[in-house]
């Protein structure tokens, strides 16, 4: 079978690796060049999408922000899953919150902001302090403002309006303002669903970011309880989108309880874990999902926590000795992931001595977050005053 992804990234190389044991053919398109590339070798096999649609058994996306007109062509195929609407409500905050709150799903209070004046009324509905997020292509914390007090108004009110002036003509870019959630962890729940409504959920997975950049992600299991809520809204959303493929949803934890910061319709950074730590891992069953293959088990199969790489970054053989090492074939650039390490043990006491043993390994600022973590906090997934 042959599978089109739209992006031409490591996601898109990660899928093209998995599917290989499968014989399903990923190919890629590069939607800045658009040309067709091999997402593993990036040899150019050719330019123009039409061709590539009508090559394709199957469509998919490594990422959201693709342009309206190329998702509309993939889905006029009927080949596209999870198809057109789902990557146009991941990519578009407005329609991200609108299906939350339509599903009733609890996420964080929010206010649309055009004009200065909004902006007053975001202040009054959500007060200080507030995060001010771009409704379209945001990521890894791109597009944000912090906005603490009233002092700051006017001077980030200026940058706002002047970034909304230089948005790219044709999108209808707008600003949301949200309540600044005090959160005591963030998680992410990664699962696929099929087109017979069945699904394959993987374990809860604690994120840490450092400058809106994620860092470090640990799988963590001994929290049924939380794993279950998370469960719950995932299983709506799905079902909501009529969902095909693998979804990924990002948590704020409030004391125990779960509210949604945003959806990712695609597979997603903190589930690299489950290409060494679950029996199937989240890019084979993205394939399985939307090629209409049976959905493989998601079961953990051993205690892991993966840690990004990003920057111009050397990682030494001693790390090799310990962990896998997943470089992802990209020249490196100040803020880029080029690269991620996945550290997995049969037991967790096994996982703890030996990301200890790596951390001071790793320069600390080029790894700014994880020195002086106390992994195993995070890998229980415990309340902090619950530990001894
Ligand atoms: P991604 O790369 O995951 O797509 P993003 O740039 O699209 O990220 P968010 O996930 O919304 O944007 O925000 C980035 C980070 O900023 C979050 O992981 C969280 O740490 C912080 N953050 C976002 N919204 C809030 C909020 N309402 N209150 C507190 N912190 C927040
Ligand atoms: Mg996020």
């Amino acid at each position: 079978m042959n599978v089109l992804v739209l992006g031409a990234g490591q996601l898109a190389r990660m899928m093209a690796l998995a599917g290989a044991p499968l014989d399903l053919n990923v190919t890629a398109f590069d939607v800045t060049s658009g040309n067709m590339i091999h997402p593993v070798t990036q040899t150019i096999l050719g330019k123009g999408l039409e061709s590539g649609i009508e090559h394709a058994d199957v469509i998919t996306a490594e990422f959201e922000h693709i342009s309206p007109d190329v998702l509309a062509l993939c889905e006029d195929s009927g080949k596209f899953f999870p198809g057109e609407n789902a990557i146009l409500i991941g990519g578009d905050r407005r329609k991200e919150k609108a299906l939350l709150d339509n599903a009733g799903v609890k996420n964080a209070r929010y206010h649309i902001i055009n004009t200065s004046e909004d902006l007053d009324s975001a202040i009054k509905k959500l007060g200080f302090p507030m995060i001010l997020k771009s409704a379209l292509d945001g990521y890894d914390g791109k597009g944000q403002w912090r906005l603490k007090r009233q002092e700051e108004v006017t001077s980030t009110w200026n940058e706002i309006n002047a970034f909304l002036q230089h948005s790219p003509q044709g999108k209808r870019q707008c600003i949301i303002a949200e309540e600044f959630i005090s959160f005591d962890r963030e998680v992410s729940l990664i699962g696929a669903r099929n087109a017979k409504g069945e699904f394959e959920i993987y374990s809860l997975t604690e994120n840490i970011h450092h400058e809106g950049i994620l860092r470090l992600s640990i799988c963590a299991t001994e929290n049924e309880a939380l794993q279950n809520q998370a469960e719950v809204m995932f299983k709506v959303i799905a079902e909501n989108l009529n969902y095909v493929g693998i979804l990924a949803i990002e948590f704020f934890e409030v004391n125990g309880a779960l509210m949604v910061n945003e959806i990712a319709p695609r597979v997603h950074n903190s589930g690299h874990w489950t290409q060494q730590g679950a029996e199937v891992c989240q890019f084979e069953n993205h394939l399985r999902a939307i090629c209409g293959l049976p959905l493989g088990s998601a079961k953990q199969i051993r205690p892991s926590a993966m840690i990004n790489i990003v920057g111009d970054v050397k990682i030494s053989e001693h790390i090799m000795r310990l962990a896998h090492v997943h470089w992802y074939n990209k020249s490196p650039r100040p803020g880029r992931k080029i690269g991620h390490i996945t550290v997995c043990e049969k037991t967790t006491e096994q996982l703890i001595e030996t990301f200890e043993a790596i951390i001071p390994l790793l320069e600390k600022e080029q790894f700014p977050a994880l020195h002086g973590i106390k992994i195993r906090e995070h890998l229980t997934l415990k309340k902090k005053d619950e530990h001894p």
